[in-house]
This record gives structure tokens, C-alpha cells and sequence, in this order.
């Protein structure tokens, strides 16, 4: 072996083992009242998913617990065998340390993720809802009951399936879902799909309208452990 590859093998064991020292997240407290160290942002795309954003100021506002991006990411390549034809959309999480907020009251330490609903076009065909500056990176837009927006359907199908799969990846990791909030007006058209008897009777979906309308956008809160908050 010549000393090059000798040197570069070095240089590649031992990057890896730096990798493998990162230490993992720990959160603090609850979702309305906490926080969290060691967070990891969620990548900003991949085969069927993208962010709500690439802006600079807002890649901040995308940082969870680091079993909660395992979940997340290999709940989207579960989609991408079962669903290639569907694309997906994640919003804001949380920031790096937690802690409040602004304008969320719970994404405090690092449970809490934000996702777009999927949507159809005219065609039927699976397109990212757009969100940017002009309508709050998305959380201004504003379904019917039927969820239809402009010419944009919310795709339930889609949605379910990506519940379906975010509850099997998180039992998976040994953890739970705690909760999913979604407008419960439009929850009837979710159970209506073919999953919506594994949603049924896995899933918590909330009863009670919550502070803000989730037509655009569905929150859910993963269940895993967490040190007190100290005081
Ligand atoms: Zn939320």
C-alpha cells in the first residue's frame, strides 16, 4: 500500500470516528415548556422531500432531536418505495437550543415537527404546496372543508400514508407518537382514505380546534423521553 492511501485510510477512519463521537440530543422538559441540547437540523431535501424553505434565517428554525430526524428521514424513504409517485413537504421545527418559540407556543425541545399537507394539482399528480415570504412560508393558506385551495387539492391519500408511516418508523425506534394536530373539520376526509382505520385506532388525532386552523400544515409531537427542566 502506497503511504497516499495509507494516509487518506487514516484521515477516513478517523473522520468517521469523530462522526461517531457526536453526542446525541437530549431534550429538556415538555413541548410547551422546555428545551434541548445536541439538536440536528433535518436536511434541507431528499428523494421525495424538501423544506418549506432554503432561506439562511430560517435553516435555524429547523432543528429537532436527533431520533426525531432518524424517524422523520427514514419515514420519507419508506414513502419513496411505497409512494415514488408522491413528493412531501416539512415546515418549521424547532430551533437549536429550544425554548421558545416565536410564533409557536409548543416546538420547544425538539419533539415537535411542522409537515405541509401534500397536495394535488388539476391533474391529480403529487406537487409541493408553495411557501414562501408572500403567504408565511405557507402557513397563511387557507383550505375549504373539502380541502381545496385555489387549484390545489390537499392529496389525503398522501397525508395518511405519511402518518401510517411516521407511527410504524417512530415504534420502530422503541419510541410513540404522543399526538398528531390536524383541523379536525377536515379529519373526516382523512379516515375516509385506506388507512384511516390503521389511523383509527394508532393514531391520537386531536379533538379540540387548537390555537391556529392546521388546514395547511399538520403538527405532531413524538413521545420521547426527557430529562425535568431544571429550574
Ligand atoms: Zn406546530
Amino acid at each position: 500500500m502506497n503511504i497516499g492511501l495509507k494516509v487518506g485510510m487514516f484521515f477516513m477512519v478517523l473522520s468517521y470516528s469523530v462522526c461517531a463521537l457526536a453526542e446525541s440530543s437530549e431534550c429538556y422538559g415538555t413541548t410547551s415548556n422546555g428545551r434541548i441540547e445536541n439538536a440536528v437540523p433535518l436536511p434541507e431535501k431528499g428523494g421525495n422531500f424538501i423544506s418549506y424553505t432554503t432561506d439562511l434565517e430560517l435553516s435555524g428554525r429547523t432543528f429537532v432531536h436527533d431520533a426525531v430526524k432518524e424517524i422523520v428521514v427514514q419515514s420519507y424513504k419508506t414513502l419513496d418505495e411505497s409512494h415514488p409517485e408522491k413528493v412531501f413537504k416539512y415546515a418549521e421545527t424547532g430551533s437549536k437550543n429550544g425554548g421558545l418559540f416565536w410564533p409557536h407556543k409548543t416546538h420547544q425541545n425538539g419533539l415537535s415537527v411542522d409537515f405541509m399537507v401534500p397536495v394535488l394539482n388539476k391533474k391529480g399528480q403529487s406537487v409541493h404546496l408553495k411557501t414562501d415570504a408572500a403567504n408565511r412560508f405557507g402557513y397563511d393558506i387557507e383550505f375549504d372543508e373539502a380541502g381545496v385551495w385555489g387549484n390545489l387539492q390537499i392529496d389525503f391519500e398522501a397525508l395518511a400514508a405519511h402518518l401510517v408511516a411516521l407511527d410504524q418508523q417512530t415504534k420502530n425506534q422503541g419510541y410513540g407518537l404522543w399526538r398528531v394536530i390536524f383541523d379536525p373539520e377536515l379529519q373526516p376526509l382523512l379516515l375516509k382514505t385506506k388507512q384511516g382505520d390503521y389511523i383509527r385506532e394508532n393514531i391520537k388525532l386531536s379533538s379540540k380546534r387548537s390555537w391556529v386552523r392546521h388546514d395547511e400544515h399538520y403538527h405532531v409531537d413524538f413521545d420521547i423521553p426527557c430529562k425535568p427542566l431544571a429550574k
